[in-house]
C-alpha cells in the first residue's frame, strides 16, 4: 500500500515524500479512504501511530479539492477545526498541517492559552483555513469575536479521553453547539470508556470506526523491560543507567510535578543535565525546554503525563517510567513516545513493591509480560507470599535477581539465580564490574 494507492493528490504526495514518509501507517491506510469518502470517523488510537497524518491528510485533500472546484473569493473562512487538550499537542498538530500543506495554498494557525493572545488574533485576522485549538482559548477568542465557527465543514476532536480527564467536557459541549450540523466529524481517543462513547455519539453522525490496538502499536515496536527497585533506590538506578550508557534523548516520566522537579535536582547534583516539563512551568519555559531537548542541548527530559502529550521527537530512543502509572492506558501512551511510526525504541520501567499491582494491570492490557531486568545493583527482593515485606538490599544483584516465577504462583524465589533468560534485551543495566 502506498499513498498513491490511497489517491492522495500530487501536492500532498510531494509534501509526504519531503517528510520522508514512504508508506501509510495502519491507521492511515484504514482511515484515509473513509475520510475521503466524506464519512464520519471514530478512531481508537494512541499518539505515535501516525494518527495526526491520518486525519490531516484527508482533511487537507478535501479542502484542496473544494478550492480547485470553487475558488473562494474574499477572506478565508475557517473550514476545519481541530480541538486538542494540550498546547504542546496543538503546536505539534499545527506543524504537521503546515508540513503536509506545504505545496498547497491552505493555511493553518494554532491557538492555546497561557500566552498573550496578540499574535494569535493577528494570525486569525489574516485568515486561515484550518484552526488547531485548545478548548479554553478557543471559547475565549470566540466570545471576543475573533473566531466564527459558522463555516466549519470538518471538526476533529483529538485525544478525547484526555479532554475529559482534564475537565473539558463543558467546553466541548459549548463548542458542539456552535458548529454547523452539516459537517464531517472525526473523533479520536486512545481509550473508549462509556463516557467517551457517549460523547462520541453527540458528535458523530453516521460513522465508521478504526481501531489500532495499543498492544499492536507498542508490542511491535517498543522494546520493554522492568526493573524491580525500591522507591529510595530509584534515584540511584536512574543515575546508574544514565551514566552507564550516554543516550541521545531520554524522556523520564514522573507521576507528579513535584517529583519531576526533584528528579531534575537530583540529576543535576550528579552532573547530569536535565530539565523538567510540567504544568507549573510557563508556556515559554516549556517551549524553550522542548526546543533544547529536540536540538540535543538537553538529553534528559523529565515530564508529567499531561505535559508530555505533545512531545514529538523522532530520535527519542528511550522512555523511562520512573513511576509506574496507575492507569494502564497511560503506560501505553508513555511508551508510544518512543518507537514512533518509523522508528523503534526502548521503554524501561522502575517498579517498587507498591507498584506491582499497576504492573500486573499493564501486562494484562498489553497482553505480555514485561521482561525483568535483573542485572543492576539495586534489585529489590520481593516475596509474593508476603507482599508488604521488603527484603534488604541484595549484596550481589546477579545472585538475587528476582524471577518472574515469584509472581506466577511460585511463592517467592528469594536468592535463586535467574536462569530463565529474562535478561535485559536493551543492553541497559549490565554491571560493568561483574
Ligand atoms: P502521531 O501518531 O500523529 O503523533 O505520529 C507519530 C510520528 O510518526 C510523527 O513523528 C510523524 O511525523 C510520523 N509519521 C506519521 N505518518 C508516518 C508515515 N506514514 N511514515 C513515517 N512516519 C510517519
Amino acid at each position: 500500500m502506498t499513498f498513491e494507492d490511497l489517491r492522495i493528490v500530487p501536492p500532498i504526495l510531494k509534501a509526504l515524500a519531503a517528510q520522508g514518509y514512504t508508506k501509510p501507517t495502519p491507521i492511515q491506510a484504514q482511515s484515509i479512504p473513509i475520510l475521503l469518502r466524506g464519512k464520519d470517523l471514530l478512531g481508537c488510537a494512541q499518539t505515535g501511530t501516525g494518527k495526526t497524518a491520518a486525519f490531516s491528510i484527508p482533511v487537507l485533500q478535501n479542502i484542496y479539492l473544494d478550492q480547485q472546484n470553487a475558488p473562494q473569493k474574499g477572506a478565508r473562512k475557517i473550514k476545519a477545526l481541530i480541538v486538542t487538550p494540550t498546547r504542546e499537542l496543538a503546536i505539534q498538530i499545527g506543524e504537521n498541517f503546515t508540513a503536509y500543506a506545504r505545496y498547497t495554498n491552505i493555511r493553518n494557525t494554532v491557538i492555546f492559552g497561557g500566552v498573550k493572545q496578540g499574535n494569535q488574533t493577528q494570525a486569525l485576522r489574516k485568515g486561515v483555513d484550518v484552526l488547531v485549538a485548545t478548548p479554553g482559548r478557543l471559547l475565549d477568542l470566540m466570545q471576543q469575536g475573533f473566531i466564527s465557527l459558522k463555516h466549519i465543514e470538518y471538526f476533529i476532536l483529538d485525544e478525547a479521553d484526555h479532554m475529559l480527564d482534564m475537565g473539558f467536557i463543558h467546553d466541548i459541549r459549548k463548542l458542539i453547539a456552535k458548529i454547523p450540523e452539516k459537517r464531517q466529524s472525526l473523533f479520536f481517543s486512545a481509550t473508549m470508556p462509556p463516557s467517551i462513547i457517549t460523547l462520541s455519539q453527540k458528535i458523530l453522525g453516521e460513522y465508521e470506526s478504526v481501531t489500532i490496538k495499543p498492544e499492536q502499536a507498542t508490542a511491535e515496536r517498543v522494546e520493554q523491560g522492568v526493573f524491580f527497585v525500591s522507591k529510595p533506590d530509584k534515584r540511584k538506578l536512574l543515575v546508574h543507567l544514565l551514566n552507564e550508557k550516554p543516550i541521545q534523548s531520554v524522556l523520564v516520566f514522573s507521576r507528579t510535578k513535584f517529583g519531576a522537579d526533584k528528579i531534575v535536582k537530583m540529576l543535576q547534583k550528579s552532573k547530569i543535565k536535565a530539565e523538567a516539563i510540567h504544568g507549573n512551568k510557563s508556556q515559554g519555559a516549556r517551549q524553550r525546554t522542548l526546543k533544547d531537548f529536540k536540538n540535543g542541548k538537553v538529553n534528559v527530559l523529565i515530564a508529567t503525563d499531561i505535559a508530555a502529550r505533545g512531545i514529538d521527537v523522532d530520535e527519542l530512543s528511550l522512555v523511562i517510567n520512573y513511576d509506574l502509572p496507575n492507569v494502564s492506558e497511560t503506560y501505553v501512551h508513555r511508551i508510544g513516545r518512543t518507537g514512533r511510526a518509523s522508528a523503534s525504541g526502548t521503554a524501561l520501567s522502575f517498579c517498587d513493591i507498591e507498584e506491582r499491582p499497576y504492573l500486573r494491570d499493564i501486562e494484562k492490557l498489553i497482553k505480555q509480560s514485561l521482561p525483568i531486568i535483573g542485572d543492576h545493583p539495586f534489585v529489590q527482593e520481593y516475596d509474593e507470599s508476603s507482599p508488604r515485606k521488603k527484603a534488604s538490599k541484595p549484596q550481589n544483584s546477579r545472585n538475587n535477581r528476582n524471577n518472574r516465577n515469584s509472581r506466577s504462583g511460585g511463592g517467592g524465589n528469594k536468592g535463586k539465580g535467574n536462569s530463565n533468560g529474562r535478561k535485559s534485551r536493551s543492553g541497559f543495566g549490565k554491571k560493568k564490574s561483574s
